[in-house]
């Protein structure tokens, strides 16, 4: 398992953590500030959310390399079934959006159940289809496709991936070789399964996302803990992604409007550089 206790390349900042996914949210420092005070630090790369990022791909993607970083990924396509589905053309926006920022790789939340169907079965495979329709557009420009599975209480309207193994086995259904998974504690930390699910996604781990669960969350979707501050095995987590094959970025992505969101982002980014260097 890789130490990071004095080495900090590793370390990612998914702007999710500062409260810029959502409007209304965080303290709504510019990207190159954003990026400034990364470099700071000594982190290794970003991840930026397409909301952020407008038309300016390819001049943020230079402004992030040009601070001795990476683009380590972009969040993420519109949504690909369910009641919200976008077009095949939004998602290939969005896989351009990834290639002008310089970034290999872009994530996917699915989208819920399919209208028409129940359960999850069906959806997953009219995914399947849609993720291999767009999976050679997406080759051609140097970006992979990373399927990530959100903790089973977003099913319904937001995924029809609930598990690492869901996400493995569309991906073995596409059979592509830039369409993998992401592994986001705050989804995964439950699954007793994980490691086997993992080793099954060997190569096909594109991303590595950290948070924490706290033992009394208040709001599924908004009331992430930092590393450390709750009950998932953090340490035990990533050895089991590490022992899969997976040697990139740790990108902190931690949605929490009632504490971490209202701290000043200096505050925030320095508290997550501790942890990533003690708890991780
Ligand atoms: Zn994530």
């Amino acid at each position: 398992m890789r130490d990071f206790s004095n080495d900090l390349p590793a370390l990612a900042l998914n702007t999710a953590t500062l409260g810029h996914n959502l409007d209304g949210y965080g303290a709504g420092w510019t990207p190159e500030r954003v990026i400034d005070a990364c470099a700071e630090r000594g982190l290794g790369g970003i991840v930026f959310w397409r909301r952020e990022i407008g038309g300016r791909a390819v001049e943020i993607g230079e402004r992030v390399r040009a601070a001795g970083m990476q683009v380590v990924g972009l969040c993420r396509t519109p949504y690909i079934v369910g009641s919200a589905a976008e077009s095949p053309d939004e998602i290939k926006a969005s896989i351009d959006m990834a290639a002008g920022l310089g970034t290999d790789v872009l994530t996917i939340v699915t989208g819920g159940t399919e209208p028409g169907t129940k359960g999850v079965l069906e959806s997953q495979k009219i995914l399947g289809e849609r993720v291999a329709a767009v999976a050679g557009f997406a080759a051609e420009r140097g970006v992979k496709l990373a399927l990530e599975p959100l903790n089973p209480m977003f099913g319904g309207n937001r995924t029809v991936l609930m598990s690492v193994a869901d996400a493995v086995r569309v991906c073995d259904w596409v059979g592509a070789a830039n369409v993998g998974v992401a592994v986001d504690v705050y989804h995964v930390w439950w699954d007793t399964g994980l490691a086997e699910s993992l080793a099954a996604a060997k190569d096909r781990i594109f991303g590595y996302h950290l948070c924490d669960w706290l033992e009394d969350t208040s709001d599924m979707l908004l009331d992430r803990g930092m590393m450390g501050d709750g009950v998932a095995d953090l340490e035990a987590i990533r050895a089991a992604v590490e022992d899969a094959g997976y040697t990139g970025a740790c990108e902190v992505e931690i949605f929490s409007a009632r504490d971490w969101w209202r701290r000043d982002p200096g505050e925030v980014l320095d508290v997550m550089v501790e942890r990533f260097r003690t708890v991780c």
